[in-house]
């Protein structure tokens, strides 16, 4: 059957039995049954899940819920049952980046300087050395072929909160099959490939800034600049596996939602903090310190 958020967009698949009234990615209850989308690209491969459920659930519990004594009790003592896998849509993309760059090279050398202090009132002259750079500048082109950029195609779960918990080991990708995500929930890519194309290329030149600036010659650089063009681009959807779950603690706030990697058991997500609790301690502190204060003072 499939499935449509009306607040965060994911456009779902799930079999029958495991038919939800809520969205697994922002527990908003604005789920509705939608027709079948023919024209969204297929996934060519997949990644299975490797931790059980069991196990996700313990993660999940004891790295995200109790990590935090300043989490509200709500969220500290909030039901991992409600964790649901999810095969997440993502491209999978690779490309043959070629980079212009020009950058200044700074040689450093050092030189013998005369200079002149005063001594017990009397004016010398003496020598030090010191260290200079010398600059020149610099242009290249740089060839590099970049395989296995992950970024997200679902609505659901953006890309920031999609890195937190790569890498994933894709070694293990399998060639789609319908059998891969019979009995899971999946979604199908709800997000423009455009946009998802864009963001990887980003993705991309981030990565090359660091890889051009690594190998710069000299013993510094400034005012590294370079323009990069893509060839031999590919993108293919891939499903990755991800357990979720998605709480409403506060209905005036956005959802909070924890991810478990499927494949590593890799943890993440944002534990809020209650001011309360916070506030409580403070007091308690202060309390502390005021009756110490009073039991020195009068003796
Ligand atoms: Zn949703």
């Amino acid at each position: 059957m499939n499935l449509s958020c009306q607040s965060c967009g994911a456009q779902l698949v799930v079999a029958d039995t495991l038919r939800t009234a809520t969205c697994p990615y922002c527990a908003a209850p604005s789920v509705v049954e939608r027709p079948p989308s023919p024209d969204r690209p297929a996934p060519t491969f997949a990644l299975g899940f490797v931790q059980t459920p069991q196990r996700a659930r313990e993660l999940a519990r004891e790295n995200l819920l109790r990590r935090s004594f300043w989490a509200p009790s709500s969220v500290r003592n909030a039901s991992v049952e409600e964790l649901k896998g999810i095969y997440v849509p993502a491209w999978l993309y690779s490309a043959l980046a070629e980079s212009d760059f020009s950058a200044s090279i700074g040689e450093n050398y050092t030189e013998t300087e005369t200079y002149t202090t005063t001594e017990n009132g009397k004016t010398v002259t003496k020598t030090r050395q010191v260290t200079r750079t010398e600059w020149r500048s610099l242009h290249g082109r740089h060839a590099e072929y970049v395989p296995d950029v992950l970024v997200t195609a679902s609505s659901g779960l953006p890309n920031e909160e999609l890195e937190h918990i790569e890498p994933f080991d894709l070694r293990a990708l399998r060639r789609y099959d319908d059998a891969i995500i019979s009995g899971w929930i999946s979604e199908e890519p709800s997000l423009p490939q455009a946009q998802c194309l864009e963001q990887a290329r980003a993705e991309v030149m981030a990565q090359l800034r660091q890889r051009l600036a690594s190998f710069m010659p000299g013993d510094s650089h400034r005012e590294l600049q370079y323009s990069t063009q893509f060839h031999q681009e590919a993108l293919v959807v891939c499903l990755l596996p991800v357990w979720v779950l998605a709480l409403r603690h506060d209905p005036q706030s956005p959802p909070l939602r924890f991810l478990v990697n499927g494949q590593t058991g890799k943890v993440y997500g944002r534990v809020p903090v209650s001011w309360i609790k916070v506030l409580i301690a403070v007091l308690l502190a202060l309390l502390v310190l005021g009756g110490l204060y009073l039991l020195l003072s009068s003796r």
